[in-house]
């Protein structure tokens, strides 16, 4: 099963001189897709199961991570699979998941198994293991995660701000608020719970956080919008006008513009910005899963069903829909 991505958008969507809009590693001519899960058919003979520490097994529910991270370089050698130097991506820069089969390396497999007691459709859930992942690497391995009781703030709620205020929630957030002026998303924003809502184009992002923290701020200010500009400085004038110290403003969302910052706020408030790239390594993946089994039912961001052959027209339709998140095929 598949999940159609905000990369698959972009990589077939160019700009007037040609270029496509995504930024990132590429190598066409390319099968997309790597937000996927699916049923081991066969299995290579050193193929070990981390599960297991046996061959994985066929019929064996698995999903996949997108980054095909080395082991060999520094970076990787360090612990820092995220950040590798030699890294391939699946659906990306080699063959991807918008196929009836895929062969993968074992290394970025993992098993499924624990969620077939709490869902009916384990590949459904199990597809959004690798964007809830990415969410999960930013607020919980980089940005440090929160203490119950603290309060966040996300900024866009596109797959990664959704799949983030479950985590935070999970993790205790006391408050959770999200900024988002599209009104369906702010919607599933709630429907993932999400406490409040602020549209940032038409109220002040400052005077309602102050509203709906009882002027406390937020513990955690995750920037899932990718407008850099904007929310830096919505995002620090919040640190400033509210009470807290310490806070933490994490970066996922890629962009290229520069982020205006006030050095003299991220003193005085004692604040911090992270940046977060990726989905590997440090336990991710399986904690991902394990929050899923324990209940984190992160499908309410699937706003639509499709086969695979329908895959390409809704590459297109979400070029300019706003209405749906994740498409994701389904097997019929
Ligand atoms: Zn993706
Ligand atoms: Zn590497």
């Amino acid at each position: 099963m598949n999940k159609i991505c905000g990369s698959d958008v972009h990589m077939n969507q160019a700009y007037e001189d040609g270029y496509i809009y995504y930024p990132g590693l590429t190598a066409f001519p390319v099968t997309i897709g790597h937000e996927f899960s699916g049923e081991i058919v066969e299995v290579g003979n050193r193929a070990l199961s981390k599960r297991t520490g046996k061959p994985f097994e066929t019929g064996e529910p698995v999903t996949v991570e997108e980054m095909v991270w080395c082991g060999e370089c520094k970076p990787c050698c360090d612990g820092y699979p995220n950040h590798c130097e030699r890294l391939q991506e699946i659906g990306f820069s080699i063959d991807g998941a918008f196929a009836e089969y895929i062969a993968v390396p074992a290394k970025l497999c993992w098993s499924l198994k624990k969620l077939e007691d709490k869902y009916k459709d384990i590949y459904k859930i199990g597809s959004l293991v690798e964007p809830t992942s990415v969410a999960y690497n930013a607020v919980i391995e980089r940005g440090g995660g929160i203490r119950p009781g603290e309060n966040v703030v996300i900024l866009g709620g596109g797959p990664i701000g959704l799949a983030a205020i479950k985590i935070l929630k999970m993790a205790g957030a006391a408050i959770c608020v999200i900024s988002e002026p599209s009104e369906p998303r702010a919607l599933l924003a709630k429907k993932m719970g999400a406490d409040f809502v602020i549209n940032p184009l038409k109220e002040s992002f400052v005077e309602k956080v102050k509203e709906f923290t009882d002027n406390e701020g937020a513990a955690l200010y995750l920037e899932s919008a990718g407008l850099p500009e904007i929310c830096t400085e919505d995002i620090q004038n919040a640190i400033w006008e509210c009470k807290a110290i310490n806070s933490t403003v994490v970066v996922v969302a890629r962009a290229e513009q520069r982020m205006p910052v006030c050095g003299e706020y991220f003193q005085v408030r004692r604040a911090r910005i992270v940046g977060a790239q990726g989905h590997s390594g440090h336990g991710t993946f399986p904690n991902v899963i394990s929050c899923m089994a324990a209940g984190m039912d992160v499908t309410p961001m699937i706003t639509k069903e499709i086969t695979l052959n329908e895959v390409p027209e809704n590459i297109k339709l979400l070029q300019t829909d706003k209405v749906n998140c994740k498409i994701s095929t389904v097997i019929k």
